[in-house]
């Protein structure tokens, strides 16, 4: 087992200047900056506005106030939370910002420079004569868009992240569908897609079917490819709870993440945030990308040791006789080769999950983002499945979603996989036929672009331009396109590098909590929320003039439609939205009742507590799946100079302690001891072996650029792996795709280290 313990210091959360816990005085402290300087007013009345947390899914922000979580505890908000409201309470861009800087000035800026620049009040436009944006009107905005959407519908794509409410989701997909397009992408095609694929395959509903009160009842939890204490900070507390009622948890992750051993929460004054409190029961660090070798290592102990729920298995499952039969023919040699793990892990990770009475599978993009994503969601399922731990309480699989909103864009039909059932829904709304043409996911759409087959793109929210591999190509791609429409709160690189060909549109809208109308959200773990109508402090500065997304899309369905079976226009009301979606969105009926009665709800037939599944069967089914082959990059594949000292190594690329998406809000990450964002983390061996030092600076190439005067940062990850912070990084490679879910393999990226 990895060695975690902690070098005897002085100060016991230092260890070598790097920290020895997550969470602590840094939390603490960065509250207090931001709670206490001249703006700690309007965050604190934010904080307190009843509407859901803008940052991660896990949705903290309750009927009674903005501390809630969805099981009516108090106190429930993170510095994250706090971090991207702090954001969106900046000051609007002066007015003449963007007539005196031009493009190529603007694309000088980093990402978080590009935060930083403040809130976007007015709408602007950059045309194809001209080399800098310039405001524009309302009016002349909706006849430029009004006009290029008038395409062949093939050659019209939308983008979209987690940031907005379902109310615009919904009507964004209503809008593209209605026009006859299906291109769809989202940002999610770059994260949790393979969550969505795989567990639809095996249990006919893509989401978590664990509730947040599940987890309270669970005494384990496989926690898989996941930074929490970073992007999911109040799943922490729910770790510490486990672990204090005697639970186990199991974490596996190439990198030992210093807030998955010991985690210091604010929450707990006394039991944790002085001592810290002890989080993984077990770590395992496996080869980059060997998680279903791990999974069917640990699926062969749970064999040999008569683990396996057999009743459970024939009653509730299709499928599982294969499984068995491909774990008892493995040979443990190639496993253990595969994942770099010992059998004796693996046993103890497979006893604690064999003898435990409530498991709870959970991950994030460490088991998504690879080019067999959707076999690692099923190992992890057929785990789950081999010892009865999906359709009872306190049990099953839970992917954890990143954006706020995410889930709720899927659910209200931002995909490229619409059900059948929605899309004849939708057929009985617009009373005619919709296209069935496959739709463009997001590296689908890029590559549209890139062969010059789409004319215009809206982007509602998120950053296509760097939330892509191969960000030349991205650029080139975005290039091709006449026009490009970005709706967003603030600026960010895409709207300096993805520049249309004939004009680019950013249009201010307001932030969620600022919205003239009430909105809803969906967490994570299938809750709906229901955010209150505010204001917005820009309301009060001079020559600003920002509207909703909601207001924004229905005026230009209004526009492009005229007068249809749907009156476009009182869509402005999100009220009518919710009615259209309760008719037309499977499950979601109560949210045709939610103006009347205030009620956030679980979406119905999500949550799984008896073992009767969505499947046509009723049975969850199970897949074979195939040991991965990896292979390790050699240097001689880099091309590189003569007489370098070099090393091929395994990147993942992720995110720094204070980043969300591809938004950053501070330079360096305190918890990896990464001091700015062109840091590469590796081990000290790989060091050695290749002759570095730490803090050096090397060169690190990609199969699609390379970075210069990048620093090595010594750390506890696996030998033969690397990190570096996206979306800096993703300038230099191109990944290949999971061809069942389109998602590229952002954590398995070959590169070559050299001075
Ligand atoms: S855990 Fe996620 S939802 Fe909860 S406060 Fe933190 S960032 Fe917001």
């Amino acid at each position: 087992m990895t060695d975690l313990s902690n070098s005897e210091t002085d100060n016991p959360t230092l260890d070598n200047g790097k920290p020895t816990m997550g969470g602590g005085w840094q939390v603490i402290s960065y509250w207090a900056e931001k709670t206490l300087d001249i703006k700690g007013g309007m965050l604190w009345k934010t904080l307190l506005h009843k509407s859901a947390c803008l940052s991660c899914a896990w949705g903290t922000g309750g009927q009674k106030g903005g501390f809630q979580n969805e099981d009516e505890e108090n106190l429930q908000r993170c510095a994250k939370s706090v971090e991207a409201i702090a954001s969106e309470l900046m000051e609007p861009i002066p007015q003449h910002f963007f007539e005196q800087y031009s493009i190529p000035e603007l694309q000088k800026l980093n990402s978080m420079e590009a935060d930083r620049l403040g809130r976007l009040s007015f709408p602007v436009i950059k045309r194809n004569h001209s080399d800098r944006y310039e405001r524009i009107t309302w009016d002349e905005v909706y006849a430029i868009v009004a006009k290029a959407f008038q395409k062949d519908p093939e050659r019209l794509g939308s983008y979209s992240s987690g940031r907005s409410s379902n109310e615009a989701a919904y009507l964004l997909q209503l809008l593209m569908r209605s026009l006859g397009s299906n291109n769809l992408a989202d940002c999610s095609d770059l994260c949790h897609s393979a969550s969505t694929v795989g567990l639809k395959r095996v249990f006919g509903s893509g989401t978590s079917m664990v509730s947040l009160a599940d987890l309270k009842q669970s005494d384990c939890i496989v926690l898989v490819g996941s930074n929490a204490p970073a992007n999911h900070p109040r799943l922490m507390n729910e770790l510490i709870k486990l672990r204090d009622r005697g639970g186990k948890v199991i974490v596996i992750n190439p990198l030992i993440e210093v807030g998955l051993v010991k985690f210091a929460s604010p929450a707990y004054p006394i039991k944790s945030f002085l001592k810290g409190s002890e989080i993984s029961s077990h770590y395992i660090q496996p080869i980059s990308g060997s998680d279903t070798a791990v999974f069917l290592g640990i699926q062969k102990a749970l064999l040999e040791n008569n683990w396996i729920n057999y009743e459970f298995l024939k009653q509730h499952t299709e499928g599982w006789e294969a499984v068995i039969e491909q774990v008892r023919s493995l040979d443990w040699a190639d496993i253990i080769n595969t994942c770099g793990v010992s059998r004796e892990e693996l046993e103890i990770a497979a006893e604690m999950i064999g003898t435990s009475q409530r498991v709870v599978f959970a991950w994030a993009m460490g088991i998504t983002q690879h080019s067999n994503a959707v076999d690692n969601i099923f190992s992890i399922a057929n785990t789950a499945l081999l010892t009865g731990n999906a359709g009872k309480e306190g049990a099953g699989t839970m992917p954890i979603r990143g954006h706020s909103n995410v889930q709720g864009f899927g659910s209200m039909g931002v995909t490229i996989r619409l059900k059948e059932e929605s899309m004849q829904a939708l057929e009985k709304l617009l009373q005619r036929s919709l296209s069935r043409v496959q739709g463009y996911d997001t590296r689908a759409l890029i590559e549209a672009s890139d062969r010059h087959e789409i004319d215009t793109l809206l982007c509602l929210g998120g950053n296509i331009y760097a939330a892509n591999p191969d960000l030349t190509q991205a650029k080139r791609a975005l290039g091709n396109i006449e026009t490009i429409i970005y709706i967003s709160t603030k600026p960010n690189l895409g709207h300096f590098h993805g520049i249309a060909k004939e004009n680019t549109l950013i249009l201010p809208v307001f932030a969620r909590f600022e919205n003239p109308h009430k909105t809803t959200t969906e967490s994570g773990n299938n809750f709906v929320r229901l955010n209150d109508e505010g204001t917005s402090h820009l309301n009060q500065r001079e020559g600003t003039d920002l509207i909703s997304e909601v207001e924004f899309l229905s005026e230009l369905a209004d526009r492009l439609h005229g007068h249809d079976v749907i009156n476009w226009r009182s869509l402005q009301d999100p009220k009518y939205i919710r009615q259209l979606i309760a008719k037309t969105i499977p499950d979601y009926a109560k949210i045709g009742e939610i103006d009347d009665t205030n009620q956030e709800f679980t979406i119905a037939n999500r949550i799984f507590h008896s073992p009767n599944f969505p499947t046509r069967s009723g049975k969850a089914k199970m897949f074979v799946t195939p040991l991965p082959k990896l292979e390790l990059p050699t240097l001689a594949s880099f091309n590189l100079p003569e007489h370098t000292k070099a090393i091929a190594l395994i990147l993942g690329t992720g995110r720094s302690y204070s980043q969300h998406n591809t938004v950053v809000y501070k330079d360096g990450d305190y918890y990896r001891g990464m001091p700015h964002r062109n840091c590469i983390l590796m081990s000290k061996a790989d060091g050695d072996r290749a002759g570095f030092q730490e803090h050096q600076r090397v060169t690190v190439r990609g199969n699609a650029g390379e970075m210069a005067n990048v620093e090595i940062i010594y750390g506890q990850i696996r030998e033969g792996s690397a990190l570096m912070f996206y979306p800096e990084v993703n300038a230099i490679f191109s990944a290949p795709i999971d061809e069942q879910c389109g998602t590229p393999a952002f954590k398995r990226v070959p590169i070559a280290v050299y001075i």
